[in-house]
């Protein structure tokens, strides 16, 4: 490892990780628990064929620090984790599985809530579910959304008109051309959204049978994984996996804005300068995919309300909206304007919560 686990600890900003073992179901997973300030830690299980258990550990600390910036963001009172779970092969994904991950996270008393990511699908949240009721995004008969997906990319196409608002003077997203990379459970729907609004459409995804789903439902074109950057587009929409904003493939981008639902898109805090300095728009990833968690977590209001939901997610053209402004005026790039946003909350609320501790404790030793 080039970090000990405290210093990658101290790097992001941890609170707790936690590391499950389970031979018999076949289990390796990290729970990482980033803030907590907020509220309980909550995000997504991640399940993937990492290379190394450090990309499993750095991918977990990284995503969970976005939820932690995300929901802060999106105005929600919860913090911010997320689980990855280390597999060699997809049949190892199954009820016994998810099951042993669901003990684990019960065993934390409320600390971590999950939910879907890359490789999880609602039946396995289910079976995480037998285990714990610290899930959301389950189905909507289990009393939750029935999957974070559709909401995640109405958000996204929220911010991208907001961004088209600050580009081209109208939200409008008819007539735009748009690149989307990666038609899984969240690039298919911004597909979907995208043509009804009568966009023109480009796609790519590693997996062909995803291409031609989309081709074939939408009569969109497609291009090779390597060429989607090179399109000549107004949007480019990174819908796949994250780090896809880097050296290599700034070159090659000719759109005007970036705006998709992938975590972590930038490989690097830089490469949101760099899109500054090119004339790129960048909608920062945290706010522009905050949908799903938006919805998500609209059970705790009393059970889960789609109408509520959709009204609460339609706020991501604001957020959008609000940080172009930000960045605007404080001359600084969309991703600062978006973190100070996020730290801005954390703090206030963290002062707020220190003094209720203050007055309670004071409470507690006048009536003894
Ligand atoms: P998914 O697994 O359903 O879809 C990802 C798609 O990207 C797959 O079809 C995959 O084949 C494709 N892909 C992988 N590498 C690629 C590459 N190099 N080039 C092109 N395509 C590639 O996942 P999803 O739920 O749709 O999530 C997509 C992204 O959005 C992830 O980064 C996820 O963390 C993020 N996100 C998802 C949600 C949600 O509601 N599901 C919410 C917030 C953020």
């Amino acid at each position: 490892m080039e970090k000990s686990i405290f210093e990658y600890m101290e790097e992001y900003g941890h609170e707790q990780l936690v590391f499950c073992r389970d031979e018999k179901a076949g289990l390796k997973a990290i729970i990482a628990i980033h803030n907590t300030t907020l509220g309980p830690a909550t995000g997504g299980t991640r399940v993937w064929t990492y290379e190394s258990e450090e990309d499993a550990l750095v991918d977990a600390l990284r995503l969970s620090q976005g939820m932690t910036y995300k929901y802060a963001a999106a105005g929600i009172n919860l913090g911010g984790g997320k689980t990855t779970v280390i597999i060699e092969s997809p049949e190892q994904k199954g009820e016994q599985l998810f099951r042993a991950l669901g003990r684990f996270i019960d065993n934390l008393n409320g600390r971590y809530i999950t939910g879907e990511d890359v490789g999880v699908t609602v039946g396995d949240l289910e079976y995480i579910n037998m285990e714990t009721d610290l899930v959301v995004g389950l189905p909507v008969e289990n009393g939750g959304s029935g999957g974070p997906s559709p909401y995640t990319a109405m958000g996204v196409i929220g911010g991208m008109k907001a961004c088209c608002k600050e580009i081209y003077g109208n939200e409008s997203l008819k007539g735009k051309r748009v690149a989307v990379q990666g038609v899984g459970n969240v690039g298919h729907d911004v597909v979907k959204y995208l043509v009804e609004d009568g966009a023109d459409v480009v796609v790519a995804d590693v997996d062909e049978n995803r291409v031609k789903r989309a081709v074939e439902e939408f009569k969109v074109s497609a291009v090779g994984v390597d060429e989607i950057y090179g399109v000549d587009c107004d949007i480019f929409s990174p819908c796949a996996l994250g780090a896809t904003i880097n050296d290599e493939t700034i070159p090659k981008l000719k759109c005007k804005i970036v705006a998709g639902s992938a975590n972590n898109q930038l490989k690097e805090a830089r490469h949101g300068e760099v899109l500054g300095q090119k004339g790129i728009l960048y909608a920062p990833d945290f706010i522009i995919n905050a949908g799903g968690t938006i919805a998500d977590t609209d059970q705790f209001e009393g059970g889960f309300c789609p109408e509520r939901a959709r009204k609460k997610v339609a706020r991501v053209y604001n957020n959008v909206a609000n940080v172009i402004e930000i960045s605007k005026r404080e001359g600084i790039p969309t991703y600062k304007a978006a973190n100070r946003l996020a730290e801005e909350r954390i703090r206030k609320i963290g002062e707020i919560n220190k003094l209720r501790v203050k007055v309670s404790k004071k409470l507690a030793r006048a009536s003894e």
